[in-house]
């Protein structure tokens, strides 16, 4: 299988034109383990069994039980992802990086099993995570391993990768991974993929990796900063991000909990998502809006009592209807915005 070359998507089983892809999750996890780093010892390394008795109780408190993070089952995936397939779902980008349990071959699997075209992610989630991997790395071997990803392939799994991230930044953000970003914008010069950040949860956060990464001589135009929905949570912050040349990405929708674990704030809830983004749509920031659901639990897939990859489908678009979006500002952020941001220039 040969590497993508600018003008198309890569995905886990090769090129695609851009135009193939149709509805896009653009930040999404099928298998990985977030798991917080503690909570398995705390379980004495025994899994949850979630059962109707205590499925509320795990996905409200859902990163205290040892099990809930850990999506491994292929099997169980490709159910999953064919949920979204019949509802309509065109692409997913999986963004499981180093320090998350990335499985590219299993990716594969799913992708021509469900025939969803899939893209991988490569790079490094914040050191909590996946410090072992690279606190002793210079940028040029972090950044080597990022190119390797797209253009030859993730580990020896023969399958490449087709966007850089979600690359980790914490609270502060450490030195470690300011090399790690660094080597993302050395590697987006490189290999024209764009890059995803999973950015620091204090508001300053987003502003400060957007000029980090224009300091750098990265293009904020191919940068996305995830989690706006526990970062920013008013008009004027969000505007000054996108002000400053980024895409802005809530990818929280499906969590209607105003609970949040590592932090405190409330979290939005769908409705409050959408009201926000209506408003920077109407001031003209539509084409830099990106939507998805970060699963990465079980109780957020259907065989475990959650609402699936459909979910944006399902529900999220009937919304988008109800309170006045257009279609064609429905298209612009659910399909050409992450067809543009997909296809490597
Ligand atoms: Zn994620």
């Amino acid at each position: 299988m040969r590497a993508a070359t600018a003008g198309e998507v890569q995905t886990v089983l090769g090129p695609v034109a851009p135009d193939l892809l149709g509805l896009v999750l653009p930040h999404e996890h099928i298998l990985c383990d977030v798991t917080p780093p503690g909570i398995a010892a705390s379980a004495g390394g025994q899994q949850v069994e979630i059962n109707l008795e205590n499925v509320h109780e795990i996905r409200y408190h859902w990163v205290c039980h040892y099990g809930n993070h850990i999506l491994d089952d292929v099997t169980v995936a490709i159910e999953e992802v064919a949920r979204f397939e019949r509802a309509g779902g065109g692409a997913i980008v999986e963004l499981t990086i180093c320090g998350i349990k990335p499985n590219p071959a299993g990716l594969a699997e799913i992708s021509r099993a469900t025939g969803v075209p899939i893209v991988a992610g490569t790079g490094y989630y914040i050191e909590a995570h996946a410090g072992g991997f690279f606190t002793g790395c210079s940028v040029d071997q972090l950044a080597h391993k990022m190119i390797d990803g797209v253009k030859n392939g993730l580990g020896d799994s023969g399958v490449r990768a087709g966007i850089i991230g979600e690359i980790g930044v914490s609270d502060p953000w450490s030195s470690a991974e300011q090399r790690v970003m660094t080597a993302a914008v050395l590697a987006q010069q490189e290999t024209g993929a764009s890059i995803n950040v999973h950015p620091g949860r204090q508001p300053f956060s987003p502003l400060e990796i957007v000029r980090f990464v224009r300091r750098l001589g990265g293009d904020p135009a191919r940068l996305v900063i995830s989690h706006l929905d526990r970062t920013l949570f008013d008009v004027a912050s969000v505007a000054r991000l996108l002000d400053d040349g980024c895409i802005a990405e809530w990818d929280f929708f499906g969590i209607e909990s105003a609970y949040y674990p590592f932090a405190d704030i409330d979290l939005p809830n769908d409705g409050q998502r959408l009201n926000l983004i209506q408003v920077l749509v109407s001031q003209g920031y539509g084409s830099r809006i990106l939507i998805s659901q970060d699963i990465c639990t079980k109780t957020r897939l259907v065989r475990w009592g959650g609402h699936g990859y459909a979910h944006l489908i399902e529900a999220v678009l009937p919304m988008m209807r109800r309170k006045g979006f257009s279609e064609t500002e429905i298209t612009q952020i659910t399909e050409l915005t992450p067809r543009r941001l997909l296809t490597l220039v």
